[in-house]
């Protein structure tokens, strides 16, 4: 449907516009033939590129202009409006441009401009010749992504663990889940991209041991790589428990499409579900399983789902979308035990379970640097460029702990986040000296509520809600000592870009 017509899409532009048309706002949507496109003011220039985002196709005209930039309001990538560039994920393909004509007051579209080559680093500082990569996920992807983006001709090596080509992986535990995903969704590049690229991509392929004083990796069958920057994206890896019962062959954890291929393959014939954990993985299984129409059981330790991210009065409220498609909540307990059929809790309750999944939560993967003799304090240690302890050596995503504002460091499990630690590694090993000083973003679906959250609370003072959490359309903020940490928000789209945006420019 990207840039398609819709019945939505506005005015004619080819038959112009005025400004009056524009309503006080600062975007206009309208179309040329059946494509979408995009009027950007900015200053006294108006721009014109395609109307849908390259990602999950958000409306840009429902998004922020920021400069001249837009980001999309469902994932906050970002878009240069002057050449249509994919400036920050998690969109990566650029938007058309189109060429806007003034006759008299009137704004008129008809020619879209052939694509515009992606700016190269000028006058790299440094010439690394080869870049090996560590990780096939989010950000390993990204930031080979963007190395070839920016020009870069040397070697460059991606190194995967897993047997597939690198994945939208948030999709796992959402449509590809339920099956609202078809297959060909999944793949973030399609494998021409990587043979065109002339990126090495080496999957099902460990990295077992880097050498930092030779510059080397050397892979789990001996093979030895050498490189001049080195990026490790290792990702986390789903925390399994000591239950008796849990290496039964319908016991599953979540990370990789062949572990959400697994469970889907079990679903299919199975009635009932046990998911362990209330996390966000947890219950967004849950809603795919019942989807799928199974009984499903959440069992968690925790109060009430998502407290100590969302707090109590969000997180009830997620609890009762789930109980309103028929989930059941055991809450403040575990799972004692897993038989073929049945999972006993600790209390002795007796659940069928045809199928279960724990979705417990997950450690970042930091056995690799731990034994290079990295700086690692749960997780690896970088500072504001991403760069480790070690000369040459980057580390980005789930696996990187990076200081952020107010000197505290963080390190967050967020889609986003890893993809522009990502791209922010690329452009420092080609020499750049960014600052990584992005919010963080994340999203989570649930029953078809999906709730955005911007910045990062690790603990509040108060909650303060504004608008309706069960009319699900409400901003609900994590203050501190009078300022606000972060914001999550349902049915507010808007309101997060400009909450991201602000907090952004006061960090
Ligand atoms: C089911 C699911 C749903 C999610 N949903 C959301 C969501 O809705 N919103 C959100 O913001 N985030 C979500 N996340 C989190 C998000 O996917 C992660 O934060 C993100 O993938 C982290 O990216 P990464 O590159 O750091 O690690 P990963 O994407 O995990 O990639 C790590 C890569 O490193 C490889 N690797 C590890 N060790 C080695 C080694 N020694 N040698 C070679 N390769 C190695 C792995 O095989 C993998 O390819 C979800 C995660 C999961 C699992």
């Amino acid at each position: 449907m990207s840039d398609e017509a819709r019945p939505d899409n506005g005015p004619d532009l080819t038959l112009g516009v005025t400004l009056a048309d524009f309503g006080g706002r600062d975007m206009l949507r309208g179309h040329v033939g059946k494509k979408a496109v995009l009027l950007a003011r900015v200053g006294d220039e108006i721009l014109a590129v395609g109307a849908s985002c390259t990602h999950y196709q958000g409306r840009l005209d429902r998004g922020a202009l920021e400069g001249d930039t837009v980001r999309c309001p469902l994932h906050h990538a970002c878009f240069s409006l002057r050449t249509g560039e994919a400036v920050a994920a998690p969109a990566f393909s650029p938007l058309s441009c189109w060429k806007v004509e003034r006759e008299g007051a009137r704004i008129v579209v008809r020619e879209q401009l052939a694509p515009q080559p992606a700016p190269a680093q000028v006058a790299l500082p440094d010439r690394p010749e080869s870049i090996v990569i560590v990780g096939g996920g989010a950000a390993g992807f990204a930031a080979a992504e963007l190395l070839r983006r920016r020009g870069y001709a040397g070697a460059l090596t991606l190194f995967s663990a897993e047997a597939d080509a690198p994945i939208d992986r948030p999709n796992l535990s959402k449509d590809y889940l339920h099956g609202g995903a078809p297959e060909g969704w999944m793949p973030l590049k399609g494998a021409d991209f990587y043979e065109k690229n002339r990126i090495a991509l080496h999957l099902s392929t460990t990295v077992a041991r880097i050498d930092t004083d030779a510059r080397m990796v050397v892979t789990a069958d001996g093979a030895r790589h050498s490189y001049d920057r080195l990026l490790i994206a290792t990702g986390a890896e789903p925390m399994r428990l000591p239950i008796p019962g849990s290496g039964l062959p319908h016991v599953f954890t979540l990370r990789s499409i062949a572990d959400s291929r697994a469970i889907i393959a079990r679903a299919e014939g199975a009635r009932t579900a046990v998911v362990l954990g209330s996390g966000f993985i947890g219950l967004e299984v849950a809603a795919a399983l019942t989807k799928r129409g199974l009984g499903v059981h959440v069992v968690s330790l925790d109060a009430r789902p998502l407290e100590r991210v969302l707090g109590a009065e969000l997180g009830d409220f997620i609890r009762a979308l789930h109980e309103e498609k028929g989930e059941h909540f055991h809450m403040n307990t575990s799972i004692a035990s897993i038989g073929a059929e049945a999972v006993t809790l600790a209390d002795g309750t007796v659940i069928p379970a045809d199928l279960v999944v724990i979705g417990v939560g997950v450690r970042p993967r930091l056995e690799l640097a731990e034994a290079a003799g990295l700086a690692v304090d749960r997780g690896i240690v970088v500072n504001h460029r991403l760069e480790t302890s070690a000369p040459g050596v980057y580390a980005a995503g789930d696996v990187a702990r990076w200081p952020g504002a107010d000197g505290e460091s963080l390190r967050v499990e967020h889609w986003v986040v890893a993809e522009r630690h990502g791209q922010v590694a690329a452009e420092n090993m080609l020499g750049a000296g960014q600052t990584y000083r992005d919010v963080p973003f994340f999203w989570s679906g649930h029953h078809g509520t999906t709730i955005r959250y911007v910045g990062h609370a690790q603990g509040w003072d108060e909650i303060v809600v504004d608008g309706s959490i069960p009319g699900r359309d409400c901003a609900v903020r994590y203050r501190r000592g009078g300022r606000t940490l972060a914001l999550a928000t349902i049915g507010r789209d808007h309101e997060a870009l400009e909450e991201a945006r602000r907090l952004r420019a006061a960090g």
